[in-house]
């Protein structure tokens, strides 16, 4: 597979709420980077506020970018966001589309997270259990600065109602008015694959009796809170046990019913994920078709 992923630009691994590069020796993009490395490409994993809004985790991002651009010589890089990072991804490209060759959404909230909207109903902000919440959010996020290895820098800065806002179906309605690129016009429809320049794609899975259950997701205990999740979903039960499956689509959909939960789409707990699935996989053969795009 020697330089068969050598794209033109630089892929920048964006991770979504609660992400991080390395917490200790524990990769959030388990086993990708490397997977992506050994095909001849130029990977770049970073870390952007855990937890706040996508406004502000983009203008970050467009920061790291910068860096990037300069420190490599690349007109352009290649996003690729999971979860919320796919949101922070399109706001950069929004902003900065002569920066961007492309951006993917790996399992991306891009119509909101029914999730998000359980969270907000069941735990207003001024409730005594929203405050709990919002206190835990916040000591998460401390404590994957304590750890994390892979990115050193100063404390980024946390806003857990931002975050919550921008995650709701309400809050990416908004979003997707002021940043419509790629987000399909109708409800489970496909996004334009190309606007300014960049183009947009995602892929995405959904929980599945008998598939997403089997192999080493059995004793996966990510996979037991993605299920436990699905209970929330109402407009989609299709979905991840996060996002649904056509509140991810973005741009050229590449899948959305992949045997694979939230957090076996970036290939956890430690490539736990059901028999027969191959998350790694997904990245690898995009990273060929970017190449062949000429990205
Ligand atoms: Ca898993």
């Amino acid at each position: 597979m020697a330089q068969a992923l050598s794209t033109r630009y630089p892929l920048v691994m964006v991770p979504g709420m609660l992400g991080f590069v390395r917490l200790l020796l524990y990769p959030y993009w388990f086993g990708i980077p490397a997977a992506l490395r050994r095909g001849g490409a130029q990977v770049f994993v970073v870390q952007v506020s855990p937890v706040n809004s996508n406004e502000v985790r983009g203008e970050q991002l467009l920061r790291i970018i910068e860096r990037i651009r300069r420190e490599t010589g690349a007109d352009k890089v290649n996003l690729i966001g999971h979860s919320q990072g796919a949101l922070t991804a399109r706001y950069a490209a929004a902003k900065y589309p002569q920066w961007i060759a492309s951006v993917t959404s790996v399992a991306g909230p891009n119509r909101g997270s029914e999730l998000a909207d359980y969270y907000v109903r069941r735990y207003p902000a001024d409730s005594a259990c929203g405050r709990l919440l919002a206190l835990a959010l916040r000591v998460l996020a401390g404590g994957i600065w304590l750890l994390e290895t892979g990115q050193r820098g100063p404390l980024l800065p946390i806003d857990v109602e931002a975050s919550h806002r921008s995650l709701t179906s309400e809050g990416a309605a908004l979003f997707n008015r002021q940043y419509p690129q790629g987000v399909p016009t109708t409800w489970g429809g496909r996004g334009a694959e190309e606007v300014n320049g960049v183009r947009y794609y995602s892929w995405s899975g959904i929980v599945q009796d008998k598939r997403s259950d089997s192999g080493g997701n059995r004793f996966d205990g990510s996979h037991f809170f993605c299920r436990l999740n699905v209970r929330g979903f109402f407009r989609e039960r299709e979905c991840d046990g996060m996002v649904g499956r056509l509140s991810s689509h973005l741009g050229q959909v590449i899948g959305d019913d992949y045997p694979l939960d939230h957090l076996d789409i970036v290939n956890q707990s430690l490539g736990l994920v059901g028999k027969g699935a191959d998350p790694v996989r997904l990245f690898t053969e995009h990273a060929a078709r970017l190449k062949a795009a000429g990205l």
